[in-house]
């Protein structure tokens, strides 16, 4: 679960990192009230759950309470990569001399938090890891020990930071790491933080984002998720206890297993297909989470083949085979649909499968070349 940028730094601020003044406003007036309370330069910016608003136009500054209000209003009409913006942060504009990236990630290579600093701050990191990889620098923290203040040093020295605000960026590093930590979070980043003019550290943005399997024991940050910002698939997902992640291709997946999952993209994709969703119905196939997750899976347009990739361990083949076709009851569609099933009771399954008029498939090779001929149309 992501958090928006003026709740991440809300929980900067308890870990002791510097943010600027600043208020959230869901209208143009109150943007105005903002503004003038401040009584300074502002700048005005989008609250939507992605990155680069920047360069949409999201994030602007406001010099006269005045302009504050039609900035905000016109802000407040942007949809900024699909999303509507419905709230704007109104912060006091910083005056801005460096911009800096700090940000805590978990590593699946060294299977450590680790921190990354860069120099080139300001612009999204993924941009910066793909044409300047050698500009980011990365420290591994041990998970006994915590961030250690030698290497926050080490950090601050590597990214060119000014010995007076060693100090301070020490601190900064620290309260992002302990914040991470105690939010059970998957990723903390502070993007730009800032040197100011003044020669002054401070978060002028910030990203959170929580790691869901962990969100029980925190459900203050539970009651921070914002709706409005999760597409009606999503929230649909989420409820039923699916896990799905939409992407861009056209074969919709419905499998049993994250790992699964993953391994049936791959084979899509290596048999010139592109998936259209990643999606984990969880153990065995009820009738009723098979049913959501077709239902979600067919309200995509752009999804042109299903297939059906189940692997039957404890849960019996025909079982799942039944439940497979008693979700597909009700649901209208003339999208084709590939089942492969294997394990116990797989031959039974499939007779079910191929009786309810779905192409089946005894390994996943067969079956996503078929899904892949299907969603071309090759039936
Ligand atoms: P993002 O584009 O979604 O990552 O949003 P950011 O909050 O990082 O803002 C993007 C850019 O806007 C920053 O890198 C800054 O260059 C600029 N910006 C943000 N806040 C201020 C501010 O208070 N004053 C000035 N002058 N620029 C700002
Ligand atoms: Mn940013």
């Amino acid at each position: 679960m992501k958090l928006h940028e003026y709740q991440s730094k809300a929980i900067f601020a308890k870990y002791g990192i510097p943010i600027p003044k600043g208020t959230i406003a869901e209208n143009a007036e109150a943007a105005r009230q903002v503004a003038s309370q401040l009584g300074k330069k502002v700048v005005i910016k989008s609250q939507v759950l992605v990155g680069g608003r920047g360069k949409a136009g999201g994030i602007k500054v406001a010099a006269t309470p005045d302009d504050a209000e039609t900035i905000a209003d016109q802000i407040l009409g942007m949809t900024i990569k699909g999303l509507p913006v419905r709230k704007v942060l109104v912060d006091e504009a910083i005056n801005i001399a460096r911009e800096i990236y700090l940000g805590v990630v978990v590593d699946r290579a060294t299977r450590r938090a680790t921190m990354m600093g860069s120099a080139a701050g300001g612009v999204e990191i993924e941009e910066v890891a793909r044409v300047s990889p050698e500009k980011i620098i990365r420290v591994a923290i041990d998970p006994a020990f915590g961030l250690q203040d030698y290497q926050a040093r080490e950090l601050a020295f590597a990214i060119g930071i000014d010995k007076a605000n060693v100090r301070e960026f020490t601190a900064i590093a620290t309260g992002l790491y302990r914040a991470f930590v105690d939010v059970d979070a998957s990723l903390a980043e502070i993007n730009p933080l800032v040197v100011t003019g003044e020669g002054k550290l401070i978060a002028a943005d910030g990203k959170i984002v929580l790691d869901d399997n962990a969100l029980y024991r925190h459900l203050d940050l539970e009651q921070l998720r914002d709706v409005d910002e999760e597409s009606s698939e999503e929230q649909q997902a989420r409820k039923a206890g699916l896990s799905y992640v939409k992407l861009d291709g056209n074969i919709g997946c419905m499998v049993n297993g994250a790992g699964l999952a993953m391994a049936t993209m791959d084979v899509i994709k290596f048999y010139g297909g592109e998936p259209a969703n990643f999606l984990d119905i969880g153990g065995g196939a009820k009738a009723d989470k098979v049913k959501i997750a077709l239902e979600i899976i067919l309200s995509d347009p752009n999804v042109k083949a299903v297939l059906f990739n189940i692997f039957g361990g404890i849960t019996r083949g025909d079982e799942v085979a039944r439940g497979i076709v008693e979700g597909l009851k009700g649901v209208k569609t003339n999208v084709p649909m590939v089942a492969r099933i294997v394990g116990t009771n797989a031959e039974e399954g499939r007779k079910i499968l191929a009786n309810a008029n779905m192409l089946t498939a005894e390994t996943l090779e067969e079956g996503a070349q078929k899904a892949v001929a299907a969603a071309r149309g090759q039936v």
